[in-house]
């Protein structure tokens, strides 16, 4: 970790559209804010080119890197290992060198982990999850590992639904049902945590989730992985209802705080990493 002046680390981030990702900034900002002399690269890597990129960036020492869609699973194979719960999700955002190896980790679910539990610790709470995606599989996940009582899940998708609720009964030995979602979902009473794990609302301040407002209880956490825009018309209806709420772009720079401490063995400054992530993106 130590480095010279002329010499700098490098981690990047492959995906198939790189330019202008916000995240660069808010990773850079981290490495400022500790003196690292270490760098994040963008790559744009073609999915039939991925299999050289990883060969690539083993041979050049970099210290890992993130990885977008389509890269997720297909990347698997090029990896020496995984770390626990990417296994289980079968999906890998993030990858580690370790001695000579490069493993796989997920930070997407740790990062909502970490937001979540500065309000709320999940271990054998009721929990109602919207969504069957990539970020929900890795929201349910972590969930699961950290002692979650139970999951429903609620989506439109049945296949997609049923998967995920498998996933969590068979892998995990979780308690999980799934509501096929269609009109507005009354989140039962007893429910200690509402989570929006769909795109509903990316960009689009006006989306609106089908959910009964009138079952959101004071007491409740809602939170949303919606990043953009910050306050969501789901966390503004929540709170209104006198529910603690919990931001998608506390995820976002969570999962980087993840990210950057498997690379450097630094805890990094998250208010350095937010306000660096909030000019790039403009909110
Ligand atoms: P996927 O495409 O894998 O999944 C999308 C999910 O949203 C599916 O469950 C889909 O349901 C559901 N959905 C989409 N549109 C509708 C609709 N109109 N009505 C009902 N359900 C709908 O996406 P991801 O899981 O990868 O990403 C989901 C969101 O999470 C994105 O907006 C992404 O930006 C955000 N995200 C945020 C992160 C953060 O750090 N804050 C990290 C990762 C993702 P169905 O199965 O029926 O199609």
């Amino acid at each position: 970790m130590s480095q010279g002046p002329f010499l700098h680390e490098l981690v990047g981030s492959m995906s198939t559209g790189a330019a202008g990702n916000p995240t660069v900034a808010m990773i850079e900002a981290a490495f400022a804010c500790h003196g690292l002399h270490w760098r994040y690269v963008n790559m744009e890597v073609e999915p039939g080119d991925l299999a050289a990129a990883v060969r690539g960036a083993k041979a050049m020492g970099f210290r890992g890197f993130n990885c977008s869609l389509p890269h997720k699973v297909t990347v698997i194979p090029h990896l020496d290992g995984l770390g626990e719960s990417a296994a289980v999700m079968g999906a890998v955002n993030c990858v580690v060198r370790r001695g000579d190896q490069l493993i796989g980790e997920n930070t997407d679910g740790k990062g909502f982990l970490k937001s979540l539990q500065s309000v709320i610790d999940p271990r054998g709470k009721s929990i109602v999850l919207f969504g069957a995606g990539g970020a929900a599989r890795a929201i349910a996940v972590e969930l699961g590992l950290a002692g979650a009582g139970r999951i429903t899940v609620v989506n439109r998708s049945q296949p997609r639904g049923e998967e995920l609720v498998g996933l969590l009964r068979d892998t995990l030995g979780l308690a999980a049902d799934l509501v096929v979602w269609n009109g507005d979902y009354a989140v039962p009473s007893g429910t200690d945590i509402v989570i929006n794990a769909t795109s509903i609302g990316l960009y689009d301040r006006q989306a609106r989730l089908a959910i009964d407002l009138d079952s959101l209880a004071p007491g409740m956490v809602v939170a949303d992985v919606i990043f953009n825009p910050v306050r969501t018309r789901l966390l503004d209806d929540a709170a209104a209802r006198g529910c603690r709420t919990i931001d998608g772009l506390g995820m976002l720079v969570n999962q980087g705080i993840v990210g950057v401490g498997y690379w450097t063995g630094v805890e990094p400054d998250a208010a350095a990493m937010r306000t660096a992530l909030e000019a790039a993106m403009g909110v």
